[in-house]
């Protein structure tokens, strides 16, 4: 049994922004259930959500700031959760990187220094709490640093650092070094040093022991020019230490038993799911008509997204016969494009800005298909979500998302493997072409049904991309 102490900035349902905080708390419980004795550690922020105990466990200094160190469960499981609390630093309300502007907090890089520090202390068990981690298991470059410090070490722990987005990658200008205190051996350009900043994601990736990403496909993507965002000449390097996992999902995502939506439904009840669109449409005061096409969207609404290729196909898009059902926030522009859009369009077109858990669900079970044109996607839950919805995905080829959909063509369809619908050029035209293709197989019900129950029959479990993980653990000398 490997004691695995696994470093995040954010974890569902504790504070979540993005796909991270999902696999956070689904890979830990994962890893529990393989008999492993597996803690999450992460920032006790301000606006972190949670009606189970919080105990203390203990107090200790990093740097001139006194942490303490508090305990949880994670919800539904006995995985512990301890949370690092330095209000000064993470006791704001709201967003966990930035400010209301969409700004990021100006003091960020001193923030997640202090939070690594703090999880070497417990990684190390020099807080008396009798527990030393094996591995410790990082992810993306708030816990770079974890890495970076650890290599320092006289018998530390191993190390795997997960990038499950390499666009972000904490830069900050290069007097940062002596603010942080980072010792001189890391400061080289093989160590933390980026064009003369200081970048954190360096660190996971120049001193982990082994480096992941979160689908097969991205991994080759962020070894080139084009994805690697100035890193891909180190990840080559690192080849041979970087492999490809896809993220599995929760089993909170599932029709069967899904708490929030009006009527539960499974492979053998499909008639069932059309209910959710009337009371999806009901919610969204669209015109209810159970036979009209319902998009579902669900995003970020950031360029990575391809929010922009949906704006840019409209209006041609809202002249088909089609509902289109839109949840994010993001990207202030695209906001308000996508506002005057719902405006002229109230019939067709239901926007909601903001973060809304429920009406994710509801979305899910509610929409006859669910649009990612993604630029690019590490790995992408909605289309897996979808797929176990009987909602078939239409996505752009590329990273987690080529790996997990089937296109739907004529030796797919027979084959009884297809499960949704790609296209290749990042183009407005290439995604409503798709859309059409949909829409068209849409007006033939056996067809369709084949197609979801290709879709649902997909096992997106956990299971298996958590006994991955083990073996990559056990595989470090
Ligand atoms: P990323 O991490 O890049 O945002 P993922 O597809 O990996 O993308 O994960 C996004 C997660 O966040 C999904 O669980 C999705 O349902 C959720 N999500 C994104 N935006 C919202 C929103 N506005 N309301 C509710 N859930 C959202």
């Amino acid at each position: 049994m490997k004691k695995i102490l696994f470093a995040t900035s954010e974890a569902y349902p504790f504070i979540k922004t993005g796909g991270l905080a999902d696999v956070s708390s689904s890979l830990p419980k994962a890893l529990a259930e393989l008999h492993q004795d597996v803690r999450l550690i992460l920032p006790n922020y301000g606006a972190l959500k949670h009606n189970n105990e919080i105990n203390f466990r203990s107090e200790f200094r990093v740097g001139m700031h006194t942490v303490r160190l508090l305990e949880t469960k994670l919800p539904d499981s006995e995985v512990i959760v301890w949370l690092v609390d330095c209000p000064e630093y993470f006791g704001m309300n709201g967003n966990p990187y930035v400010d209301e502007a969409g700004d990021s907090y100006p003091n960020n890089a001193e923030r997640f220094a202090l939070f690594c520090r703090a999880v070497i202390a417990v990684a190390m068990n020099r807080i008396q709490h009798d527990w030393k981690a094996d591995i410790v298991h990082c992810n993306d470059w708030q816990t770079g640093l974890i890495p970076a410090l650890l290599s320092l070490e006289y018998q530390c722990p191993q190390t795997v650092f997960t990038i499950h987005n390499i666009a972000y990658q904490g830069l900050f200008s290069g007097l940062m070094a002596s603010v942080l205190r980072l010792p001189m051996p890391l400061l080289s350009q093989n160590g933390l040093e980026f064009h003369g900043m200081i970048s954190f994601i360096k660190g996971g990736l120049v001193y982990a022991d082994k480096i992941t990403t979160v689908s097969p496909t991205y991994v080759q993507e962020i070894q080139t020019p084009e994805f690697g965002y100035g890193l891909e000449g180190l990840l080559i390097y690192r080849n041979n230490d970087l492999k490809g996992i896809i993220n599995g999902i929760d089993a909170d995502w599932n029709p069967e038993n899904d708490l929030f939506i009006p009527q539960k439904y499974s492979i053998n009840s499909l008639q069932n799911k059309v209910i959710n669109k009337i009371a999806l449409q009901t919610q969204l005061n669209l015109p209810l008509d159970e036979n009209v096409f319902v998009i579902g969207l669900i995003s970020r609404l950031v360029e990575q997204k391809g929010i922009d290729l949906v704006l840019d196909c409209f209006p041609a898009l809202l002249s088909l016969p089609i509902q289109i059902v839109i949840l994010g926030s993001g990207n202030k522009d695209f906001e308000k494009q996508l506002s005057q859009f719902s405006a002229i369009y109230p019939h067709k077109m239901a926007l909601s800005l903001g973060y809304d858990e429920s009406l994710a669900h509801l979305i899910e079970a509610g929409s006859d298909v669910f649009l990612m044109p993604s630029r690019f996607e590490p790995c992408g839950l909605n289309q897996m979500y979808s797929q176990r919805y009987g909602t078939l995905p239409i996505v752009r080829n590329t990273g987690g998302l080529a790996d997990t959909v089937v296109d739907t063509l004529p030796n797919t369809i027979k084959d009884k493997t297809a499960t949704g619908f790609i296209f290749n050029e990042e183009s407005p035209g290439a995604l409503l072409e798709t859309i059409k293709r949909a829409v068209l197989l849409h007006s033939f019900p056996d067809i369709w049904i084949g197609l979801q129950t290709n879709a649902m029959t997909c096992d997106f479990s956990w299971e298996n991309s958590a006994r991955q993980y083990l073996e990559l653990y056990e595989s470090i000398e």
